[in-house]
């Protein structure tokens, strides 16, 4: 495609970024067939092609509107486009150019800002969004179905968290909801690792990624979040005592393994950044990797039918695909098949919060595919789609690795 960035932008990192990325697109359409909103409301504004036609003019200096904003705001950034894209054409950085963009150059209404706001303000931080849920959890009974179905009824128990007594250890990421909503996955994943020789650990006082902040149109503030994650994990990583950091939340992950990326032009963060991005697996990974220590601790049981769903930050935001259905298997559930295994359900962060018609579609959609093969249970690899899926499954919902664990004798 042919370019002619705006001055304003053309000789900055980002113009640069932008403009190699806007020349890979061949405009063939290929990725609107796998771009859930597209295929949803048929818009070719709502379809990849069309966002980055948007975001080209944007850059081109032409005016920016509110459709502009209107339309990327519309988008998952579930990134099968990227998965499916024959031409290699980054969507994803691409759009957080645009964003930023789109974000200081047109004004949301009040009451926009005010919602955006205040998800910056309380979903990172973990003890205010706790004590929130509980308040939510009170009033739970005398809040409007919609609303309460929202809200989960109670978290299941964490369990006890082995000491660290191996040499091998490895960095789990706590992450900000996922403690509220679900302690029991990072515990089930250091019970497992336990078992197999390493020690998973958390670093005291380690808070949010910065995806959260980053994608709603506070990148400054998420990459300062991303910066003080860094400062606490760094001395065990400089001192050499852990050998990978574990994500059991494949949001986190996908972001983790950008902040490489996202970080190079930090001369205080960008090596420390690099090396941390190559040190982080999805546990699905780490799991793998270490499946012939797992093999002989196996139980022998009878097998449970299980609808798996990849988040799209695990299949199309780090490229995994098929490993944590193969660990499954080699554990003895029955895999039951799921239609459209590559569309989004909805979840995506805070857009089921922010786009919440566009997003209970999807995840009435993603219910009926993955109840098509009649499973005992769903599972899932990211808090946000785990429960965004479980108001309203009728089956229970649970991390992988929660119900993997159980397979273990
Ligand atoms: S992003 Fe890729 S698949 Fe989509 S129109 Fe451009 S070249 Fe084609
Ligand atoms: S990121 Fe997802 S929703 Fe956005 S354009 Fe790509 S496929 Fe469509």
């Amino acid at each position: 495609m042919q370019t002619a960035l705006a001055d304003f932008i053309r000789d900055t990192p980002e113009g640069r970024e932008a403009d190699a990325i806007l020349r890979k697109c061949v405009h063939c359409g290929f990725c609107t067939a796998t771009c859930p909103t597209y295929l949803l409301l048929g818009d070719e504004n709502d379809g990849p092609r069309g966002r980055i036609y948007l975001m080209k003019q944007a850059l081109e200096g032409q005016e920016i509107t509110d459709k502009t904003r209107l339309h990327l705001d519309r988008c998952l950034t579930c990134r099968a486009c990227e998965t499916t894209c024959p031409s290699g054409v980054q969507y994803g950085r691409l759009l957080d150019i645009g964003r930023k963009l789109v974000e200081e150059r047109t004004a949301r209404p009040a009451w926009e800002g005010i919602k955006r706001r205040a998800l910056a303000e309380i979903v990172p931080r973990r003890s205010l969004f706790a004590l929130l849920l509980k308040l939510g959890r009170l009033a739970r009974p005398f809040l409007p179905a919609r609303l309460a179905e929202g809200i989960p009824v109670s978290a299941t128990r964490a369990g006890t968290w082995p000491a660290p007594r191996h040499a091998r250890k490895m960095l789990a990421l706590a992450g900000c909801v996922q403690p509220a909503l679900a302690p029991d996955i990072n515990a089930a994943a250091a019970r497992v690792f336990d078992r197999i020789g390493i020690s998973l650990i958390e670093a005291k006082g380690a808070g949010c990624c910065g995806a959260l902040r980053f994608h709603i149109g506070y990148q400054e503030e998420g990459l300062a979040d991303m910066r003080a994650l860094i400062d606490r994990w760094w001395p065990m990583i400089e001192r050499g005592e852990v050998e990978a950091i574990v994500m059991t939340a494949s949001g986190c992950g996908a972001v983790v393994k950008e902040y490489a990326h996202l970080l190079r032009h930090d001369p205080a963060y960008a090596g420390k950044a690099e090396k941390i991005s190559a040190m982080t697996r999805d546990v699905c990974e780490a799991i793998d990797a270490e499946f012939g220590r797992i093999e002989p601790i196996l139980a022998k049981k009878e097998r449970v039918r299980l609808a798996f769903h990849p988040p799209c930050t695990l299949q199309h935001g780090q490229d995994i695909k098929g490993v944590t259905e193969r660990v499954l298997a080699r554990a003895g559930f029955e895999l039951t098949p799921v239609p459209d295994s590559h569309l989004c359900c909805g979840s995506a962060g805070t857009y089921s919060i922010l786009q919440p018609e566009l997003a209970e579609r999807l995840k009435k959609n993603k219910l009926v595919a993955l109840a098509s093969g009649e499973p005992e249970l769903i599972a899932t690899a990211n808090i946000g789609c785990q429960a965004h899926l479980a108001a309203g499954a009728g089956l229970p919902v649970r991390h992988w690795i929660t119900a993997f664990e159980e397979r273990l004798n």
